[in-house]
């Protein structure tokens, strides 16, 4: 899509502290970070959110879900101690950029409820 920024990023017109890169996906930094590790993970095909996802996203859902995040934990050594994945879907959930992205938070203890 060629007004997102998170499409712009995924396809390297945007550079992005990238830690992660694949066919199908991208992982970087967060621009304001909410905790000391703040990776959010996109798919480089343009979805909107995750309630567009439908059963030829699979493939790529369970990609990012037993693939890259598990690895991703490892590598900034988040595993043992734990994180918090955070999926904001459209308005109510809090979306503001509209390409679907996983929040992967980590190296602090998180509160619960969320805002
Ligand atoms: P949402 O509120 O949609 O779940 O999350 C969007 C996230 O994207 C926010 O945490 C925001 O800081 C981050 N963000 C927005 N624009 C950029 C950008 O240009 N680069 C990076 N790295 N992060 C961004
Ligand atoms: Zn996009």
């Amino acid at each position: 899509m060629s007004d997102c920024i998170f499409c712009k990023i995924a396809n390297g017109e945007i550079k992005s502290e990238t830690v992660y890169e694949d066919d199908t996906v991208r992982a970087f930094r967060d621009l304001s970070p909410q905790a000391p590790e703040h990776i959010l993970i996109v798919p480089k095909e343009h979805i909107a959110n995750i309630a567009e996802f439908n059963s030829e996203d699979g493939e790529l859902a369970a990609h990012i879900f037993t693939e890259v995040i598990p690895k991703l934990a490892r590598d900034l050594n988040i595993a043992g101690k734990g994180f918090r994945l955070v999926i904001n879907t459209g308005e109510d959930g809090g979306q503001t950029v509209n390409h679907l992205h996983v929040h992967l938070l980590g190296g602090r203890k998180m509160t619960w409820p969320p805002g």
